[in-house]
């Protein structure tokens, strides 16, 4: 698979509907997967720091879930096919798992987020196997992993938000030895419908970024990186040319 490098994040050029098959094709061969999707603000805020970098670069899918990673990627010379978003990823496995059998765990989120999100889940998708999920509000000392290992599922949903999930699949995949580890923000909130997802006229537009400006504008600093990234991608490419 393709893998265009973007300020030192090597994102992988696949399409959501592709990188859920490479999910369920490894996950079925018994090989870990760790996925992690980040934006424009997650590779800004962390390709200055060599760990976050190795963290991100662990992953054997990473997959642009923002608009400003595919414009960066055509301001590089190295276009992206598309933007492969995670709740997208995430419906298309609960979708075609259910062929298989594969089971899911949600981990992360409050805890009756979790539960209502099963159960939104277990309607939108009959069939499908959830087999536990388990708060995101967690102690050092609480080892989550043993707790998520004994449930023994084989697709697990870890919605920590940005940072604390990728640092938690890093640490934690050897010990989930087979499974896949997605990293995909608040996509439980909105299969529990505690927080709504763009319309998809916005979707359609590329504007999804501006939608969730409106409903959260708390997360206007946040996002004063989408600006920052297409800064960086530019004057990287004014000074390395076409990779
Ligand atoms: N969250 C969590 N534990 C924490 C911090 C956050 O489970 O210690 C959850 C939070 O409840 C939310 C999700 O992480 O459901 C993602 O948050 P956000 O929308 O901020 O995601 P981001 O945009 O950072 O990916």
């Amino acid at each position: 698979m393709e893998k265009i490098n973007i300020l030192g994040a090597h994102v992988s050029n696949v399409t959501a509907s592709e990188a859920a098959d490479i999910i369920l094709h490894r996950t079925k061969n018994k090989e870990t997967t760790r996925v992690f999707t980040p934006n424009s603000e997650i590779i800004e805020n962390f390709r200055k720091d060599p760990k976050m970098l190795e963290i991100l670069n662990s992953a054997e899918l990473l997959t642009p879930d923002g608009i400003g990673v595919v414009i960066g990627s055509k301001i590089l010379g190295t276009p992206l096919k598309e933007r492969a978003a995670g709740f997208d990823i995430a419906n298309l496995l609960l979708d075609r798992a259910r062929k298989d059998g594969l089971t899911f765990y949600f981990f992360g989120s409050k805890e009756e987020v979790g539960k209502l999100a099963k159960e939104n889940v277990e309607k939108m998708y009959p069939g499908v196997k959830i087999v536990g999920t388990h708060s995101g509000y967690f102690s050092e000392n609480d080892d989550i992993a043993s707790i998520i290992a004994e449930a023994n599922p084989d697709i697990i949903f870890v919605c920590l938000g940005a940072g604390k999930q990728e640092k938690w699949i890093y640490d934690n995949a050897p010990r989930l030895s087979g499974k896949a580890l997605l990293g995909i923000g608040g996509s439980l909130d909105v299969f529990a419908g505690t927080v709504k997802r763009a319309p998809d006229i916005f979707i359609k537009l590329n504007l999804e970024w501006f939608y969730r400006l409106i409903k959260q504008p708390q997360r206007f600093i946040r996002m004063l990186a989408l600006p920052r990234f297409i800064l960086s991608v530019t004057g990287y490419r004014l000074k390395h040319g076409k990779e």
